[in-house]
């Protein structure tokens, strides 16, 4: 197959629910930043090659503040990944963000704590631009993607990120909404703060399955019916998710080489003296700073 250049970050149910649907060829990779939360599967997928990577790793077994970000958003660019679409399942904070809606999230607030939120945490500095977190483009095509879904895709909302793995008290999830929140998830951040810093183009889908805590649970039914219903939103949503990617991955693949503001975001955002920059470091991130740092002229053009 071809270099895949769309990569899919599967989140709580499209993770496993992908990996079901579809077989490829599954690569290991190594990163500076260590591996990342398993192999990354290599297919083809509506006509388009893919990488696909189950954020939770094989099983489920990390949780959101374990998940290796760094290697994962590391990975995907060593294979080539110019864009990436990623799900998560989310608790709503808005009546009107129904389980088994989806949403193109357009903001994110970060209330995470204790994770790895850069690739330039030594050597050199880079302070990226952050006000639109999602790639306005992939953010579109969702939007606008006809799939015949029975189903609402919003067209924006504002993502909280906490740290978890418990979920929020009510008078945290009462705190999120007044705050701006619409959405509370577990895993965009740092995600989607290191596809910026490796130039890629990022968007979110967000998989509402439940009311949070804000919200009373209807009266009368018992744990385990909430958690099954729970299950059965995130399956429905699934499902319609994966509907939505069907439709959105071939006319992305169209599209790979349209500008776009993500695929620079380096580009001014380095700040350190690139003279004063240790060769070392700039190998362990070539990947993302090779354009930036051109080799000297005297490894150009070897001495006669
Ligand atoms: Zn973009």
């Amino acid at each position: 197959m071809n270099q895949a250049r769309i990569g899919i970050i599967g989140g709580s149910g499209l993770g496993q629910a992908f990996a079901e649907q579809v077989a490829g060829r599954e690569v290991q990779i190594d990163t500076p930043f260590g591996s990342p939360s398993g192999p990354i599967l290599l297919t083809s997928w509506q006509g388009v090659d893919i990488a696909f990577l189950s954020r939770h790793g094989p099983g489920h077994l990390l949780n959101p503040s374990t998940i290796p970000y760094r290697a994962n958003l590391f990975a995907l660019k060593q294979l080539g990944v110019t864009h990436v679409i990623a799900s998560g399942a989310t608790g709503s904070l808005r009546e009107e963000f129904q389980p088994r809606h989806l949403v193109v999230c357009d903001q994110l607030i970060d209330r995470t704590y204790r994770r790895e939120n850069t690739f330039f945490d030594s050597g050199m500095v880079a302070h990226v631009e952050f006000a639109e977190p999602f790639c306005p483009m992939l953010r579109q095509l969702l939007i606008e993607a006809n799939s015949g879904m029975d189903t609402v895709v919003h067209p924006a909302g504002t993502y909280i990120c906490m740290e978890g793995p418990a979920f929020s008290t009510a008078a945290e999830s009462r705190m999120h909404r007044q705050i701006g929140g619409d959405l509370i998830g577990m895993t965009a951040l740092p995600e989607a703060k290191l596809a910026r810093e490796a130039e890629m183009c990022y968007t979110l889908l967000a998989l509402p399955t439940d009311y949070d805590s804000w919200r009373p649970h209807e009266p009368g039914m018992d744990r385990g019916q909430l958690l099954a219903e729970i299950i059965g939103n995130l399956q429905a949503a699934t499902e319609n998710a994966i509907a939505l990617l069907r439709s959105v991955i071939p006319a992305l693949a169209t599209r790979l080489d349209n500008p776009c503001p993500c695929r620079e975001a380096l580009q001014l955002a380095i700040w350190s003296d690139k003279k004063q920059v240790h060769p070392a470091d700039v190998n362990r991130l070539r990947p993302l700073v090779a354009r930036y740092f051109p080799a000297p002229p005297s490894l150009m053009y070897p001495k006669r």
